[in-house]
């Protein structure tokens, strides 16, 4: 369709900056404007179907539309639209969200700090690390360890934590004090002939090694997504997490699971610490909280980190942070529904069940030709395009196939996200054994014509 000038399109590419978009490009090509969703689908303004295949931004949880959510947020606009929860003020949807949060977490998690993006929630947690160490008397403690890879926000603090180039380039990142370690990918990562357990004990060593050559009391965090999501969906080698853990705890550095994806369901657990069997010491979540309906962050924290700022704001006299919407109440109305969907429609487990039936299904594509690895876990999958198998050549530039393959996706009505050459799956927690088939069967498609393509 031609953009007319008073035309959605017209006014999009005349008027706006899009996040994560090649400016100049999508002058040439205009928006894709999508026009309304149902379940595990969105459509577009001319009312062609796709499968969002990534639940939106990995947030969807219970499909688009749902009546419950849109009934919660009406409800509570209707009762107490806005109110903050600064200096002593609260309201019944922040605290009974807490209640939620603290009871579903592991057991040593007991306190919640809101904000309204994932960026925003691990900036906080950089902060009020470094609050809690100058409150404890040791003000050196405060640089954080992350991983290559990694994605944990754009900010100023959490895009520093991210470890993506793409997020660091000529934005003058990163700008707080971080190491970023190996990514715990074994496929791309793994020398020639090393052992997925030679790997992990590489990777356990080199975190060490960072930790004795900074001094341990230099260092106040390491923040980590259980499985990694937007770096390119890696889940991570058997006993890394357990052995991180223990690193942390030798030198009293607090553990960060930031589960902003791997939450609520993703992995078919809980959550993505449960899954690989640790426990952090902060847990920072958002999109399957409200599945992306309202803009909510939630940070869920030990007793001793709060006890250590409690006292400090008690000695100052406040706690300096804080959002005009943390807690926001139509956001957490909105939260505690979806929550209460999950577990009344058992959409964890659904998510353990139809990931199973979704990994077996992508399994079949690990023989096809321009396929170097299918990897995931529970309803996350990601599947490595490379130039040759057998040695993991990587096409040449990084990302060309992948975009190309994600273009076709559109054309088979299938929205799927390409990062690099690594085309990730992540679909609603609420989809159907006929659905898994289907989105497989389309991706075969999206891969042959990829194929095709490249030849
Ligand atoms: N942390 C993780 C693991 C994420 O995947 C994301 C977003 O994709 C973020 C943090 C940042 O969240 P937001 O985009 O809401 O700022």
């Amino acid at each position: 369709m031609k953009p007319t000038s008073n035309s959605a399109q017209h006014v999009d590419i005349t008027t706006s900056l899009h996040p994560y978009t090649d400016a100049r490009r999508h002058e040439e090509k205009g928006p894709l404007i999508i026009d309304r969703g149902e379940g595990i689908y969105v459509y577009d303004q001319s009312g062609k179907q796709y499968i969002e295949g990534l639940a939106g931004l990995w947030s969807v949880a219970v499909g688009f539309s749902q009546p419950r959510l849109r009934d919660a947020a009406a409800a509570q606009m209707d009762r107490l639209p806005y109110y903050h929860i600064f200096a002593h003020k609260a309201h019944e949807p922040s605290i009974r969200l807490a209640e939620k949060l603290v009871e579903m977490t592991p057991e040593n998690l007991t306190r919640v700090f809101y904000t309204s993006s994932g960026s925003e929630a691990n900036d906080t947690v950089v902060k009020m690390l470094w609050y809690m160490n100058n409150a404890l008397g040791r003000p050196e403690k405060k640089k954080f360890i992350a991983r290559t890879k990694g994605y944990h926000g754009i900010t100023v603090a959490s895009g520093s934590l991210t470890g993506l180039p793409g997020n660091h380039r000529d934005f003058d990142l990163p700008a707080i004090p971080v190491r970023h370690v190996t990514c715990p990918h074994y496929y791309r990562f793994a020398e020639a002939g090393e052992s997925e357990a030679d790997f992990t004990a590489r990777l356990l060593k080199e975190i060490e090694d960072v930790i004795l050559e900074e001094g341990a009391d230099t260092i106040a965090g390491f923040i980590g997504e259980p499985l990694m999501a937007a770096g390119g969906v890696m889940p991570p080698p058997a006993g890394y997490w357990p052995g991180v853990e223990a690193l942390c705890r030798k030198y009293d550095i607090k553990l960060i699971a930031d589960e902003v994806i791997n939450g609520f369901g993703r992995l078919g657990s809980s959550f993505g610490s449960v899954h690989y069997g640790f426990t952090p010491d902060i847990m920072v979540t958002s999109k399957q909280l409200t599945s992306s309906y309202m803009p909510l962050a939630a940070i869920i924290f030990s007793e001793e980190i709060y006890d250590a700022i409690a006292d400090n704001t008690h000695k100052i006299g406040t706690f300096g942070h804080g959002y005009t919407a943390s807690g926001h109440p139509v956001a957490t109305a909105v939260a505690l529904e979806n929550l209460a969907i999950i577990e009344e429609q058992d959409l964890m487990g659904n998510a353990a069940r139809m990931g199973e039936v979704m990994q077996k299904a992508l399994a079949q594509y690990a023989d096809h030709p321009l396929v170097g690895e299918v990897r995931g876990a529970g309803l996350i999958a990601g599947l490595e395009l490379v130039a040759d198998k057998a040695s993991k050549r990587p096409f040449d530039p990084i990302g060309k196939v992948g975009t190309a393959a994600f273009e076709f996706g559109h054309d088979e009505g299938l929205i799927l996200r390409n990062v690099g050459d690594t085309l990730a799956l992540c679909p609603p927690l609420i989809i159907t054994e006929e659905q898994v088939h289907e989105i497989v069967a389309r991706l075969g498609r999206v891969l042959d014509l990829t194929a095709g393509w490249v030849a």
